[in-house]
């Protein structure tokens, strides 16, 4: 069986994956790790997996698999674990970003401490917009609230066992929230603090707008507490309404019943929202059942190179 299992998740960098695989290719070898890579295209509209195909030319111990189209990055690392048999997994970005330097500490650290997960922890958040950073952290805050999740600086930089392998081979559900599912499994684990490097060439494929939808897929997939906090709120405007209510009739029986419009107007406007936004968080999760029980592959693979 193959000892070490890379895999490396692959969209649209036509112009770095050769120079980057080179990059980490050299390291292994320079540090002495025997490993087996599978990258996979997750449906790259450029040039990549023409490059993809050069690099399992050129190299030995490289197989790859190609997405029908782009069903993102979570999918496609459960599908680099689903096609490979390994006693370890090592997981990383194909930017560099994860430096190739760091495997071999995040292997000895593996055997020294016999753990099952080593989680690569970013030291810093690297060159970032002050927004993301901000947007980040603010992401995480809500995530650690609502899940109990501590993912600050977490990144998917990861080495996990076999065993760990099979547990998330489990996992039939087509939102997946790696992180949340590696963190959901339980099992030993420990951290390894890494320094971001910055992304060389092209820019980050993840949009202002990508990333909102991960958050927000990413909370919703992990935890129902949401909906609970429409009951929350209406339990809290049940309070309002009752000391309001009582309130209401004191004044009708003394006789100054008509002002107090306006907030008749207010509360009018306010539970309207909540009762808006309360069928809103139900309308997700239900958008949600009703996509999970289609049943519908996770991801269609067009292309694939088996080289083991
Ligand atoms: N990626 C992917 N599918 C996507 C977006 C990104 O497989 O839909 C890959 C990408 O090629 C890279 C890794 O995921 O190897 C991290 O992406 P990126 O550098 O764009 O994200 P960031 O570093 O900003 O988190
Ligand atoms: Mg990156």
């Amino acid at each position: 069986m193959v000892k070490l299992a890379v895999i490396i998740p692959v969209y649209n960098e036509s112009e770095a994956i050769q120079k980057n695989f080179a990059m980490i290719h050299q390291t292994l070898l320079a540090d002495h790790i025997s490993c087996h890579y599978m990258i996979v295209d997750d449906g790259s509209t450029d040039q990549t997996w023409l490059e993809i195909c050069e690099i399992v030319k050129k190299y030995d111990h490289v197989s790859a698999i190609r997405f029908a189209r782009n069903f993102g990055k979570e999918m496609a690392l459960c599908a680099g674990i689903d096609h490979i048999q390994a006693q370890r997994y090592l997981i990383m970005d194909s930017d560099l970003q994860h430096p190739p330097q760091c495997i071999k500490d995040m292997i000895l650290l593996m055997d020294k401490t016999q753990v099952n997960i080593v989680h690569g922890v970013k030291k810093t958040r690297g060159k970032e917009k002050r927004i993301y950073k901000w947007m980040a952290k603010i992401f995480y805050k809500i995530l650690q609230r609502m899940t109990g999740l501590t993912l600050d600086n977490s990144s998917d930089f990861k080495l996990i066992d076999a065993q760990v392998a099979d547990s998330i081979r489990q996992f039939k559900e087509n939102y997946v929230f790696f992180r949340g599912i590696i963190d959901w499994v339980g099992f030993e684990s420990t951290t390894y603090d890494f320094e971001v490097e910055e992304r060389i060439s092209g820019s980050s494929s993840f949009s202002t707008f990508k990333l909102i939808k991960l958050a927000l897929n990413s909370i919703i997939s992990y935890t129902s507490k949401p909906l609970y906090l429409t009951i929350v709120g209406g339990i809290l405007f049940l309070f309002m309404s009752i000391i309001l209510g009582i309130q209401t009739l004191v004044n009708y029986f003394s006789g100054h019943a008509l002002n107090g419009f306006s907030t008749v107007i207010l509360l009018l406007l306010f539970t309207g929202s909540m009762i808006m936004l309360s069928l809103g968080i139900i309308g997700i999760y239900i958008s949600r059942i009703y996509d999970e029980i289609k049943q519908r592959p996770r991801y269609i693979i067009s292309k694939k190179i088996e080289r083991l």
